[in-house]
């Protein structure tokens, strides 16, 4: 069934896709389009556009790869480089709520000089905005699953090929991601759209015996196919906010028998928990908080993510 109400902008939509006459799903697929929560983020923080751009990208990337979390998870992506964008971050729980923030340096000089170099259709480049530098994956399921991270260098390329390499790293899944993001007249769009190939019985690799030939065959095939049909479609394509998930689905994966899992939602909230912040406040000697404070002696902690503000005085009892 359906999860008809979701707003066709802040969902996840999970599809499988089988060899044709044969039904049984070979290939798991993934939408994240979030448009809608990207906008609201976005609306925090004066990025400049190609900066606002890969952030938009990130969180549609976070999303997509987010959505096999189950109990109590958290999904970061976390770039680190030593360009201008020093912290790329977006991270999203199994709930959908979605936050991300980017650290600039404060150039405007050259970020106006990044900007000018921008093909403003086509996916952002890493290397011009965050130098050189690490992408970390992280995946925390908590008490449940443990906590797992894969970490791929920065180069040059576009965000969501740091994605399929992480894969080949780490699950050692063929999967294929693309993702894009771009500011239209009625907000951002930012869609990511992930396939991998679901591994053969009896775990990962090729541990298939030679009765399973056929099948593997089958796999090949329409991994192969499914590959083909994806290079397809085009980023005007993925951000036309006419062309719902569902179309984009049957209209691309048309001959595969694409089958349609319920939707997720996705919503622009932070986490922040104004306890723990107190609690680290507490821990800091009155030399510490001195140093924090302003010319009347009150703090302010500001949210990375969500820029709230809570204002304490020097005994840290919260004023606003
Ligand atoms: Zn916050």
């Amino acid at each position: 069934m359906l999860n008809d109400n979701l707003p066709a902008d802040a969902q996840i939509l999970p599809f499988y896709l089988a060899n044709g006459s044969d039904k049984t799903a070979l290939i798991r697929g993934r939408i994240a389009s979030i448009g809608r929560p990207v906008s609201a983020i976005l609306e925090r923080h004066a990025y400049p556009e190609v900066v606002a751009t890969l952030q938009a990208e990130a969180l549609a990337l976070a999303a997509c790869l987010s959505s096999t979390l189950k109990f109590d998870g958290v999904f970061t992506l976390q770039a680190k480089g030593d360009g201008l964008v020093r912290t790329l971050l977006a991270d999203i729980n199994e709930k959908g709520n979605l936050r991300g923030y980017v650290a600039l340096e404060d150039n405007p000089k050259a970020l106006q000089a990044v900007a000018f170099a921008h093909d403003p259709k086509g996916p952002v480049k890493l290397g011009q905005l965050m130098g050189k530098g690490y992408i970390a994956f992280t995946v925390d399921e908590g008490s449940k699953n443990g906590r797992y991270q894969g970490i791929v260098e920065l180069d040059d390329r576009h965000i969501s090929d740091a994605a399929m390499r992480w894969y080949e790293n780490s699950e050692q899944l063929d999967t294929e991601v693309v993702c894009a993001a771009a500011k239209g007249a009625d907000g951002w769009q930012a869609v990511a759209l992930m396939l991998q190939r679901i591994a053969a019985e009896g775990g990962k690799g090729n541990g298939l015996m030679k009765t399973d030939f056929a099948a593997r065959m089958s796999s090949d095939e329409a991994w192969h196919t499914a590959k083909t049909l994806m290079g397809s479609i085009t980023r005007a394509e993925l951000l036309d906010p006419a062309l719902l998930p569902q179309d984009i689905v049957f209209r691309l994966f048309n001959s595969m028998a694409p089958h349609i899992a319920p939707t997720r939602p996705v919503i622009d909230k932070c986490r922040c928990n104004v306890e723990k912040i107190e609690l680290m406040l507490r821990e800091l000697s009155p030399n510490e908080v001195g140093d924090l404070a302003d010319e009347n002696g009150n703090l302010t902690i500001t949210c990375e993510f969500c820029k709230n503000s809570r204002v304490y005085n020097k005994d840290l009892v919260p004023l606003y």
